[in-house]
């Protein structure tokens, strides 16, 4: 049984919110992936089954490697189509802000929306959400994805018959994304029930997790082998590793954006291993990722140490710095947090 996890009184508001208006534009945050894209697109998708005119609105674009999940070429990307996306945001009745807790996370999109009247509805799985400025706020950090808490929030609205072959495809890709591939966050056995319902709307379970998890140009492959074989580097007394790729080497490999999406997870391979950064230099900034197994908080160091945050096992920052002195700062964390104990 799946159970409604979910306040009934933030479920009635949300069904008479939904009720009272016509036009609804989704947000998810800047540079989405598998969750952002996919709870959004499910969700608009399921929408515009009740009858609404619904459109998704990102910040910006969504990487090449994720172009395979359904409607995302129907996207409103601000970066892209500017006055759309301002009108899409101006004249809906309804706002939705999935998979991000603060107006911080969704750039200029943020500017556009915090004047507006419209009210907001979160719909997230990260830490310390920003309530006050939501109306609705369904906030379960517990959650594995947020792909996750938009079925649960379908199925105690009593609207999972509007979840068709389209929509599981859309909220399957965020499941997998936001969980390594079911290795993290996964704990919850209702979160396998979850996944039973989807399974059962018959979507092509191989092919999607293929391209999700599986599927690099060969640009992105050979970067990944460069980074792994030249530069990552092993903090055995901290199990910690490093990779660093900077703007010459992304220049080198041809880098697209999405390009280098899971090779924060791979060291985690290595036994003594247990969190994995890496860095990677923007045109103005650097960008952190973390992963970690088990207990070890990588939200924590990204909070205190990064500008960033995200989830315990799975979260990132950004820097503006040098690349030097982003390695400098790791090396002062790993001082900071002194020889491991595993356990
Ligand atoms: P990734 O490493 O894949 O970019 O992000 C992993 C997780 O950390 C995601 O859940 C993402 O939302 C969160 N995250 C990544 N970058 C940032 C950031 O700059 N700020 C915050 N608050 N969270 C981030
Ligand atoms: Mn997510």
């Amino acid at each position: 049984m799946i159970s409604a996890i979910i306040d009934e009184n933030t479920i009635e508001r949300l069904r008479v919110l939904i009720n009272g208006v016509q036009r609804i534009a989704i947000t998810c945050h800047k540079s989405p992936d598998g969750d952002a894209l996919g709870s959004s697109l499910a969700l608009c998708h399921v929408l515009r089954r009740l009858g609404k005119q619904a459109v998704v609105v990102t910040p910006d674009m969504a990487p090449k490697s994720l172009e395979f999940i359904p409607g995302v070429r129907e996207l409103v990307v601000l970066t892209k189509h500017e006055a759309r996306a301002r009108r899409e945001l101006t004249d809906a009745q309804l706002i939705f802000c999935l998979d991000y807790n603060s107006l911080h996370r969704i750039d200029r999109l943020g500017e556009i929306i915090a004047p507006l009247a419209t009210k907001l509805v979160l719909i997230d799985h990260h830490l310390d959400p920003d309530e006050s400025v939501f109306d609705v706020a369904i906030s379960v950090p517990e959650a594995s994805s947020t792909c996750e808490l938009v079925f649960r929030v379908l199925m105690q609205m009593g609207l999972l018959r509007l979840v068709d072959r389209h929509a599981a495809s859309c909220l399957y890709v965020g499941m997998l994304t936001d969980t390594g591939g079911f290795a993290y966050s996964c704990d919850n056995p209702e979160f396998y029930e979850v996944l039973a319902a989807l399974m059962r709307r018959r979507f092509d379970r191989i092919g999607l997790y293929n391209k999700a998890l599986n599927t690099f140009s060969e640009n992105s492959l050979r970067l990944q082998g460069y980074a792994i074989n030249e530069k990552m580097q092993i903090f055995p007394e901290h199990g910690c590793a490093l990779i660093t790729l900077d703007q010459e080497e992304l220049t080198r490999f041809k880098y697209c954006r999405g390009d280098t999406e899971t090779l924060v997870n791979k060291p985690l391979a290595i036994p003594e291993v247990y969190w994995s950064v890496f860095l990677r230099e923007d045109v103005d900034r650097i960008k952190v990722s973390c992963r970690s197994q088990g207990d070890f908080s990588v939200s924590d160091i990204c909070t205190r140490y990064f500008h960033g945050g995200g989830h315990q096992n799975a979260a990132g920052g950004e820097l503006t710095c040098t690349m030097e002195e982003a390695v400098a700062l790791i090396h002062q964390v790993l001082d900071e947090l002194g020889i491991a104990t595993k356990d």
